[in-house]
């Protein structure tokens, strides 16, 4: 089959899978305290994630992560990974992946990789218990922390993804880059996005841009710049005097749209071309509404030939520009 190349000549390689928007936390920059979810009648069953999951990789996707909300709760959720690891042993998937908060890790890591997950992004934003449970309001540091320890011991590589957050985290920095330099894990900061409904000055008060936090690096380390690119927002430095790698993700200071190899499905089947744009395309009701996989891959493609130039999301102005009110964990993060 032809693969997914978009209007701007880039292929689409890389799907993003919200398989729930329900969370075991309600982590102050993501969600408000009293989130209304979706009914459950709302989203894809685990057979049609797993029908729209194939006919993307029939259409060249290469890599899949799962996300959410928290990806972990969604009951059941094995039996998708299970069934997903029939791409990585036929070789038509390269990887198979997820965005998790850590809470489930302990229950789920063996058999995560046992399914063929080599790799995880687990969300922390302090080391703090206090300051952990004020973010998350609702979760508990030691149970993620015991959750990243079973994921490594079942042999999986762990990133930690830290969201940059002024007058929050910004005294953790070296306290946080130690403490995964000394357990053996990346690194990669995030800046905050205008995702949801969320005041402008809540917004604008918590960004700590990238550029800050990296002259901030700098002033102790030697940061050698990597060529290492994976299609999407990050970029990666090496800290010459530990060897560390470090990534930095930055669609508020530097926007890296023009490399953009993925699109975001939500768990009620909307295909998101752009994190930061409303397009989106129905696929649940093609997917209900016929059982020609060829519709779908048909819509799939329609959608691609939609997928924008890139987001506008800008603070430079002391405003909030390009907010989407959807929550991050709507279409995944
Ligand atoms: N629950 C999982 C987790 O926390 O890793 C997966 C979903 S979560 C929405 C995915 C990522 O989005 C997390 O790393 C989280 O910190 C990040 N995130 C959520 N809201 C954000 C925002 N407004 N700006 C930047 N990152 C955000
Ligand atoms: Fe849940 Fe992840 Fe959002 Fe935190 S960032 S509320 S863990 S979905």
């Amino acid at each position: 089959m032809a693969p997914l190349i978009d209007p701007y000549l880039r292929p689409i390689t890389y799907l993003r899978l919200s398989v729930t928007d329900r969370c075991d936390f309600r982590c102050t920059y993501c969600m408000t305290e009293h989130m209304q979810f979706l009914p459950k009648a709302d989203l894809l069953t685990l057979e049609e994630l797993d029908r729209l999951s194939s006919a993307f990789i029939d259409l060249g996707v290469k890599k899949l992560r799962i996300t959410g909300g928290e990806p972990l709760v969604r009951k059941g959720i094995m039996t998708y990974f299970r069934a997903m690891s029939r791409h990585l042993a036929s070789g038509a998937l390269n990887e198979l992946t997820l965005t998790t908060n850590g809470s489930q890790l302990a229950k789920f890591a063996t058999e995560l990789a046992d399914c063929g997950v080599r790799r995880i992004n687990v969300s922390l934003d302090t080391l703090d218990s206090a300051k952990f449970k004020q973010i998350t309001r609702w979760g508990r540091l030691s149970q993620v922390l015991e959750g990243i320890s079973a994921a490594k011991a079942a042999g999986m590589r762990v990133k930690i993804n830290t969201v940059a957050l002024k007058g929050f985290n910004e005294g953790e920095l070296f306290g946080l880059l130690e403490w995964c330099a000394a357990e053996g894990h990346d690194l990669t900061f995030i800046e905050v996005m205008p995702m949801g409904d969320m005041e402008e000055t809540y917004r604008l008060g918590q960004f700590w841009s990238l550029t800050d936090l990296r002259t901030r690096l700098a002033a102790q380390f030697t940061l050698v710049d990597l060529p290492e690119r994976t299609g999407g927002p990050a970029r990666y430095v090496r800290l010459e005097q530990t060897g560390q790698k470090i990534g930095f993700i930055t669609p508020l200071s530097h926007n890296f749209c023009e490399s953009c190899n993925r699109v975001r499905l939500t768990c009620t089947g909307e295909l998101y071309m752009c994190l930061g744009q409303e397009d989106r395309a129905d696929l649940r009701s093609v997917l209900r509404g016929s059982a020609d996989d060829a519709q779908v891959t048909a819509a799939i493609r329609a959608a691609i030939a939609l997928k924008p130039k890139g987001h506008d999301f800008d603070y430079s102005r002391q405003k909030v520009a390009g907010q989407m009110s959807r929550h991050m964990s709507h279409t995944g993060g």
